[in-house]
C-alpha cells in the first residue's frame, strides 16, 4: 500500500490538506509534480520563482519520508494521464491532491477521478470560503461584490479553519538528486528573483508592521505600501487561509482597524473572482461575464498594442507601468488598473490581449485575479467599471506618483524633467519650445470617451 501526492498550485508543506491527509495513513508516500507547457509556457519570472519553491517543497518533503518526482506534460490531459500511470506504476491505492476552481482544472481531475482505479481525494484550500458556498437567498451566485462580501463576512469564523499540521512517521530520505538537477538547470536560464524568496516572513512582516497603513499607501507606486503576496498565492507557497489567519492574530474580524479590514476586502476580491469563475464557467472559455461586450468592434492595431506591450505610447505612467512589468514581472495594482484601462478604452484593443500578455509576463499571473482585473477594466465583467469610465494616465500619475519618482525610475529619457512636467512632457516641451527623446504619443486622447461610448453602445444595440 502507498499514496501519491499530486502538487500543482499549491507547492507549500504547511496548510496542505492533501499531503497532511495522504501522510495520516501511515503508508510510504510519494510526491509528484507535473510542468506542463501549455500551462507554465508564460512568465519567466513566475517560472523561475515555482522552480526555488519546488526546490525548498522538495527538501522539506524529505525530512518527512516523501520523495519528490517532476514528470513533463503538454498540456492537462496529457499530465493527468501521467499521474495516472505514475500511480499505477508505484502501486499506490490513493491519488491525493487539492482542488483547484477553474473548469478546465476540474476537468482534469474528473479525468483522474475515472481513469485511476483506486482512490482519488480532492481536498479544497484555494479559497478562504469554500467554492459554491456564498451564495444569494436563491442559492445562486453574486453578481456584485458587496453582497457577496458582506456574505463572506457573515460567515467567517466557520470558514477559517486551523493551520493543518502535517506530521510524519516515515523516516527521513534524501531530497531527490532529479529534482535538484531539474530545479537548478532551469532556474540557471531564468531571471533572478532572490528577492522575492522567503513567503512567510513576507506574510509576517506585512501583517505586523504595514497592514494597518494599507489603507493610506497602497495606491501609491513608488511606495512599498502593499504586501507583495501575490507572486506566493498564485504559485500556492502560502495559503490563503494563513493570510487571514495571520491578519486576525486571534482577533475577531470586528477587532480590525481601517488599514486590516481594506486589506481583508482584497483577499476578500481573490475569493470572489474564484466563486465566480466556479459559477460562471463560460468565464475560463475567453467569454466576457457581460454577453453583450463581446459583441463590440474592437480597433484591435497591432501597431499599438506593441506599443503598449513595449512601453513606448508616450504616456509617462503607462510606459514606466509597462517597463516596470517588462524587467521585473511585478506591477502595481494601480497601475494594472491604469494600463489596463488605457489598453482597452483608449486604444481600443480587446481586453483578452491585455489579458494574455499580463499572463506571459507576472510573477503573480493568476487565471481567476487576471481575468477578473481586466474584465473590471474593460467594463465587461462582473461588477465592473462602467463602460463610460476611462483613467486617465496624466491625472492618474499626478494623483499617484506626484513628484514622478516612479516615471524617473522606468523612463531615463524624463529623469532630468522637472515634477511638474513629467506627467505629460510632451504639453510641456511644446509650452517651452523644448524637444524630449521621449516617444511622441500614439494617440490623441481627447476622442478616446466619444470611441467608446460609441462602440459600447453599438454592441449593447445588436444584442
Ligand atoms: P495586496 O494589495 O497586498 O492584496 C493582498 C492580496 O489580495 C493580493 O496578493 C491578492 O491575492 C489579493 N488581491 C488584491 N487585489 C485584488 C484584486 N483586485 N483582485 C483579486 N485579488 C486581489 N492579481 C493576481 O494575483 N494575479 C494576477 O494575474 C492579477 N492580474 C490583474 C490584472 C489587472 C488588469 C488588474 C486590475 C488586477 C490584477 N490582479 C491580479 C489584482 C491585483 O492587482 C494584485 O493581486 C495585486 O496588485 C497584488 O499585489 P499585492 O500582493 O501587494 O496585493
Amino acid at each position: 500500500m502507498s499514496q501519491l501526492v499530486w502538487f500543482r498550485n499549491d507547492l507549500r508543506i504547511d496548510d496542505n490538506p492533501a499531503l497532511a491527509a495522504a501522510l495520516e495513513t501511515n503508508t510510504p508516500v510519494f510526491a509528484v509534480y507535473v510542468e506542463i507547457s501549455k500551462q507554465h509556457a508564460g512568465s519567466a519570472h513566475q517560472n523561475a520563482l515555482r522552480m526555488h519553491q519546488l526546490r525548498a517543497v522538495n527538501g522539506e518533503l524529505a525530512k518527512r519520508g516523501v520523495v519528490l518526482r517532476i514528470l513533463t506534460a503538454e498540456n492537462f490531459h496529457q499530465a493527468a494521464g501521467a499521474v495516472v500511470d505514475l500511480a499505477t506504476a508505484l502501486r499506490c491505492n490513493g491519488i491525493y491532491a487539492n482542488r483547484e476552481s477553474g473548469i478546465h482544472e476540474l476537468e482534469r481531475d474528473q479525468f483522474v477521478s475515472n481513469h485511476f482505479h483506486g482512490r482519488v481525494s480532492f481536498y479544497g484550500i484555494d479559497t478562504v470560503q469554500p467554492l459554491g458556498t456564498i451564495t444569494t437567498g436563491q442559492g445562486t451566485m453574486f453578481k456584485v461584490f458587496t453582497p457577496f462580501k458582506r456574505a463572506w463576512l457573515s460567515r467567517w469564523n466557520e470558514a477559517l479553519v486551523s493551520p493543518i499540521k502535517v506530521s510524519s512517521q516515515l523516516p527521513a530520505v534524501e531530497p531527490s538528486t532529479e529534482v535538484d538537477a531539474y530545479t537548478s538547470r532551469r532556474i540557471a536560464t531564468l531571471p533572478d528573483v532572490s528577492h522575492w524568496l522567503h513567503p512567510k516572513n513576507t506574510l509576517q512582516r506585512f501583517v505586523q508592521d504595514a497592514a494597518r497603513e494599507y489603507d493610506e499607501l497602497r495606491d501609491f507606486p513608488a511606495i512599498d505600501g502593499t504586501s507583495k503576496l501575490s507572486p506566493h498565492l498564485a504559485i500556492g507557497a502560502i495559503s490563503i487561509q494563513s493570510c487571514v489567519r495571520s491578519l486576525l492574530r486571534g482577533r475577531s474580524i470586528g477587532e480590525l482597524n481601517n488599514g486590516e479590514s481594506v486589506w481583508l476586502s482584497e483577499l476578500i476580491w481573490r475569493d470572489f473572482y474564484r466563486h465566480l469563475m466556479f459559477a460562471y464557467p463560460d468565464i475560463s472559455k475567453d467569454k466576457a461575464f457581460q454577453p453583450y461586450t463581446d459583441l463590440i468592434q474592437w480597433d484591435n492595431n497591432q501597431r499599438n498594442f506593441e506599443a503598449w506591450c513595449e512601453g513606448k505610447t508616450g504616456f509617462p505612467i503607462v510606459d514606466a507601468a509597462m517597463r516596470c512589468l517588462n524587467t521585473t514581472g511585478w506591477m502595481h495594482n494601480r497601475l494594472r488598473m491604469v494600463v489596463a484601462s488605457f489598453l482597452c478604452k483608449d486604444l481600443m484593443i480587446d481586453w483578452r490581449w491585455g489579458e494574455q500578455y499580463f499572463m506571459s509576463v507576472l510573477i503573480d499571473g493568476d487565471f481567476a485575479s487576471n481575468n477578473g482585473g481586466w474584465q473590471w477594466a474593460a467594463s465587461a465583467g462582473a461588477d465592473a467599471a462602467p463602460y463610460f469610465r476611462i483613467f486617465n494616465p496624466i491625472r492618474q500619475s499626478q494623483r499617484f506618483d506626484e513628484q514622478g519618482a516612479f516615471i524617473r525610475a522606468w523612463i531615463p529619457e524624463l529623469k532630468d524633467l522637472p515634477d511638474k512636467a513629467i506627467h505629460d512632457p510632451h504639453g510641456w516641451c511644446d509650452k517651452h519650445q523644448l524637444t524630449t527623446a521621449y516617444c511622441s504619443a500614439i494617440i490623441d486622447r481627447s476622442k478616446s470617451k466619444d470611441r467608446v461610448m460609441t462602440a459600447f453602445a453599438a454592441a449593447k444595440e445588436q444584442l
